[in-house]
């Protein structure tokens, strides 16, 4: 895979509208420039990998835009060394923005096809330390939990209660939650054993979160 100064000059310009529509982390920002987003992407969609849009992948799924991406990111507010679960693995591309961030992350992708592809992908790019999951997110991974961070990155009707359970004190989740039109960004902290505080931020679109996961055949 080839990393040309022409793309890299598209990164900028990408960086730029991100950062024109309010994303202020500039370590966000950074990784944004760095990561070479086409890489994730079927190269019919090369052309489009620096269009601050989502895209399609397999399994009828979504790169999430890299709007969304920063805007997520930012109210996770992940510090280096953070154990952080994401929901959602796709194409993998969020899951590389935190690894570059300094988390150590784990992430649950529930389409086979996906997990497969992001399983042998990540690491021949460089991204050995992420942990892959085929498993309902719903679930979580109680067998690595407590978290520090937990962001979902496929629309929730409600806020998983065992990922609630999931979160150390003083964690934060990042979850859209609504209906499958459209979800209200939400962020939840975790302030004590059994107290969870919650702040409601813009709307956003993202593919739903289904239970169970889907095995190739
Ligand atoms: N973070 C991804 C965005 C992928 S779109 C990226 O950077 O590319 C959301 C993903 O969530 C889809 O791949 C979908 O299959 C997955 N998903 C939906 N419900 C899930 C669940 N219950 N557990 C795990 N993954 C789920």
């Amino acid at each position: 895979m080839e990393d040309s100064y022409r793309h890299k000059g598209m990164r900028k310009k990408l960086v730029a509208e991100v950062r024109r529509k309010g994303i202020r982390d500039e370590k966000i920002l950074q990784a944004i420039h760095d990561l070479p987003r086409h890489f994730f992407l079927d190269k019919a969609f090369e052309e489009l990998a620096y269009t601050d849009k989502a895209l399609p992948i397999a399994a009828d799924q979504t790169i999430s835009q890299p709007y969304t991406v920063a805007y997520q990111t930012e109210l996770l507010n992940v510090k280096k060394g953070s154990r952080v679960l994401e929901v959602g693995t796709g194409s993998g591309y969020q899951a590389c923005i935190l690894a570059l961030l300094g988390a150590k992350v784990y992430s649950i992708e529930r389409q086979e096809a996906l997990f497969r592809k992001s399983v042998s992908f990540l690491p021949s790019i460089g991204f050995k330390q992420i942990r892959i999951f085929h498993k309902d997110g719903y679930e979580g991974l109680p067998q690595i939990a407590p978290f520090d961070r937990i962001l979902v990155t496929a629309g929730a009707r409600d806020i998983p209660e065992k990922l609630l359970q999931q979160l150390k004190v003083g964690g934060i989740m990042v979850i859209p939650v609504g209906g499958d039109d459209v979800q209200k960004m939400m962020r939840i902290t975790r302030t004590s054993e059994q107290q969870w505080t919650k702040e409601v931020f813009d709307d956003f679109r993202f593919v739903p979160m289904l239970t169970g996961r889907v095995d190739l055949s």
